[in-house]
């Protein structure tokens, strides 16, 4: 599956979407031929392909043909060596066919025919999901921490990334690429200082999945988590006057409608994204139990940091009225590591949105998380 070495990826040229009769047929244009492996996904319905390296650049999104079957599309890099490609199907549906033509060119053509069925013969076609599982997930490049080390380990989460472009603004601004952007701008700063020994989850636009971002702060011997992200809100009427950013840590129960709504939508991410469900309800059960056996000690270190970044963002860039909430978010259940997710700003806001795509909101951004980190190592060691 490893694209040799040196050679260039294989570049997605286009996706084209027709429907004759009730067969609906998906086009895929690759420069040169590739191998695909295919599964399904239930709830909501998806087509998954994987490949080897893809570069998906010559795609647009929103250019992309949707049609009464294939609402929309998501694609990106998995790992270091695959890509994967999500087609979100608005019903139940059957693979009929799958197939390469002859290539042209040097191109090569994928032909996928899909058809609706009924949700019992969707779950027969049995396109088994286990393929995920043997995938290679990213883990960090960055070294693990041992016991000589004295600079205190922290953890830089930019949301998302790969195929899952998190929310979106105008323009095909994603939340996947601010965070990133942001997250190493931070992890930068701080390894400038000397102070911090930092790793990140990501360091490019790669899918890592939530239980695996906890499981690097976990390897890393983590002093501090800091999940980065930029919220958006459905409401059109709302989008222009909402704006600010939030501090979630983990609870339980969630504080407020709002909180369960963002964790509800920053925990379906690895669903989303194609990760199998079964898979993450096992987890979950894990999840909870470690949920139970959270220490104290790290309760009460994440409420002080995260009183360091309300103030410390306050005095630099628009906090929300309510700047703090929690709810049960995935990746916050870290029971050594004090650990908080920043909505950075709501990226539905089109003021907003500008101002968090300049070099001077980034900066002053940055500057507030790690005033807030120092003040909180200076408080509390390491
Ligand atoms: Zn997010």
């Amino acid at each position: 599956m490893q694209t040799a070495i040196g050679s260039a990826p294989v570049r997605a040229l286009t996706i084209d979407v027709s429907e004759r009769k009730h067969i609906t047929r998906i086009s895929i244009d690759m420069s040169r031929s590739v191998q695909a492996s295919l599964f399904t996904l239930d709830r909501p319905f998806r087509l998954v392909l994987d490949f080897p390296t893809i570069d998906f650049s010559a795609l647009e999104r929103r250019n992309l043909r949707r049609s009464s079957l294939v609402q929309d599309y998501r694609f990106g890099p998995l790992s270091k060596n695959m890509s994967r490609l999500v087609l979100d199907i608005k019903e139940p549906f059957k693979l009929i066919d799958a197939r390469a033509e002859n290539p042209t060119h040097g191109r090569a053509r994928l032909h996928l025919d899909l058809a609706p069925v009924s949700l019992a013969s969707f779950r027969r076609q049995g396109v088994p999901p286990q393929l995920t599982q043997s995938v290679e997930l990213r883990g960090t490049t960055e070294s693990r921490s041992t016991k000589k080390q004295i600079k205190p380990v922290i953890v830089i989460d930019p949301g998302h990334g790969g195929p899952d472009p998190g929310a979106s603004g105008y323009g095909r601004i994603l939340e996947k690429r601010l965070v990133l952007k942001v997250g190493l701008a931070l992890r930068d700063k701080l390894r400038a200082s000397g102070r911090y020994q930092v790793v990140m989850t990501r360091d490019k636009d790669v899918f890592v999945p939530l239980d695996e971002r906890v499981a690097i702060a976990e390897r890393a011997g983590a002093k501090l988590f800091i999940s980065l992200h930029a919220d958006s809100i459905a409401q059109q009427s709302l989008a222009s006057s909402i704006s600010g950013a939030t501090i979630y840590t983990l609870s339980k129960r969630a504080s407020d409608a709002k909180a369960q709504r963002v964790a509800d939508e920053e925990n379906a991410v690895d669903q989303l994204s194609g990760l199998p469900i079964a898979e993450n309800a096992e987890r979950d059960q894990i999840a909870g139990i470690l949920f139970d056996l959270m220490q104290r000690e790290t309760v009460v270190k994440t409420g002080h940091f995260k009183r360091y970044l309300i103030d410390s963002l306050r005095r630099r860039i628009t906090v929300a009225r309510s700047p703090h909430r929690s709810a049960a978010f995935r990746v916050l259940r870290q029971p050594q590591t004090p650990s908080v997710l920043i909505e950075l700003g709501y990226m539905s806001n089109p003021k907003e949105l500008k101002r968090m795509q300049t070099s001077d909101w980034q900066r002053s951004a940055v500057a507030a998380i790690s005033s807030a980190i120092q003040s909180y190592f200076e408080t509390h060691g390491n």
